[in-house]
């Protein structure tokens, strides 16, 4: 009985907060960590502003599964209480624990999103991991059990307390956050998710390879996705290839590998790329287990004005012709641009040669 998931996270459990965190991989793990303790929950009650869901509908409905895959959460419910699959729940129990000194330091922490300019690139909607299902909202009755859930930039999931306003509008109102959708169950406790995008779907059908958190992540199919002759910055914000990879992630390990932003994939020798891997998978294993532990992860260049080493950082928004620009911090100094005579580097275009004269 002691084990008992609904024990964890309801009643007069301390509530979570992780509203000041861009919901890369690592964070969404984490708001799955704080779903996990109410599979087996009935829902008894609901709220939320959700146009899309209909949030009364969740009424009644069992929580049996969740998942994470990259930067989305999938929720399983069913109208009965049989226990379909076990929860699924990636996380070692000692790390439950942690949850509390998360929270004593949440009001220190310093909003990512703050200081960004209200018109830059990263004020946009995340919408850099593909087309949103637009299939028939139905409540968890047929086929289409799953939950699926896309946080915002301001996306978060809060246990057993509201998001409140932390500074006044532009107008002067000091105006909570409206969650989209809120479910309380039978335990006591309940869930407010907010600046999400749900939809219902029948499996949580994004490939575990591609998880930058998964043991399962295929590192040959990265490798070959980075090498293509395209900005690697482009690349490793392509959530077929590094689900779960984010601006912050983007921009420290492009800085951590010594890589310029605009590097095309191509013109970077194997070792360079299989760094660039490693730092991909460090950084984040590192950020995910921080935020169990209570501890931040600390940028390096990711809105600095100088680098370590006291260089001056640029930035600049970066994206493909037509594609999501997202905001890029990087070292002219540590992160050089590629020289056309450097070893490794291609023959010149046809274009070039001719420009070469005689
Ligand atoms: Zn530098």
């Amino acid at each position: 009985m002691s084990d008992l998931p609904r024990k964890e996270g309801t009643g007069d459990a301390p509530s979570s907060c992780f509203h000041c965190e861009m919901p890369e991989g690592p964070s969404v793990r984490k708001f799955h960590h704080l779903v996990s303790p109410f599979v087996g929950q009935q829902v008894v009650r609901t709220g939320g502003s959700s146009q899309k869901l209909n949030p009364a509908s969740f009424e009644s409905l069992w929580l049996q599964d969740t998942q994470v895959h990259g930067k989305k959460l999938f929720l399983r419910f069913d109208p009965d209480e049989q226990i379909v699959s076990p929860g699924n729940n990636p996380l070692p129990e000692p790390l439950q624990k942690s949850e509390q000194k998360e929270e004593a330091g949440h009001q220190q922490k310093v909003s990512e999103q703050s200081s960004l300019s209200p018109g830059g690139a990263d004020a946009l909607p995340s919408r850099d991991d593909g087309p949103q299902h637009l299939g028939e909202d139905t409540p968890a009755g047929g086929a289409e059990r799953w939950l699926q859930v896309r946080f915002g930039l301001f996306g978060s999931v809060w246990v057993n307390e509201f998001s409140r306003a932390k500074k006044a509008n532009k107008r002067g109102d000091w105006r909570d956050p409206i969650p989209r959708l809120v479910l309380h169950f039978g335990g006591g406790g309940f869930l407010a998710f907010y600046n999400c995008q749900m939809s219902w779907s029948s499996s949580p059908v994004v490939s575990p390879t591609s998880d930058i958190l998964s043991e399962e992540f295929h590192r040959g199919q990265a490798l070959e996705a980075l090498g293509r002759d395209q900005p690697v910055c482009y690349t490793l914000l392509d959530q077929r290839y590094f689900s779960g990879l984010g601006n912050i992630i983007k921009n420290e390990v492009l800085y951590r590998a010594g890589i310029h932003p605009l590097s095309p994939g191509s013109r970077l020798d194997p070792p360079r790329l299989e760094a660039l891997v490693d730092h991909v998978l460090a950084f984040s294993a590192a950020w995910l287990q921080g935020k169990f532990q209570g501890t931040q992860q600390h940028t390096q260049v990711y809105q600095k004005q100088q680098c370590p080493a006291g260089h001056q950082v640029v930035k600049e928004a970066l994206g493909p012709p037509g594609g999501l620009q997202r905001l890029t911090w990087w070292c002219p100094q540590c992160q050089p641009r590629l020289s056309p005579d450097e070893p490794g580097a291609q023959a010149p275009s046809s274009q070039g040669l001719a420009l070469k004269g005689p």
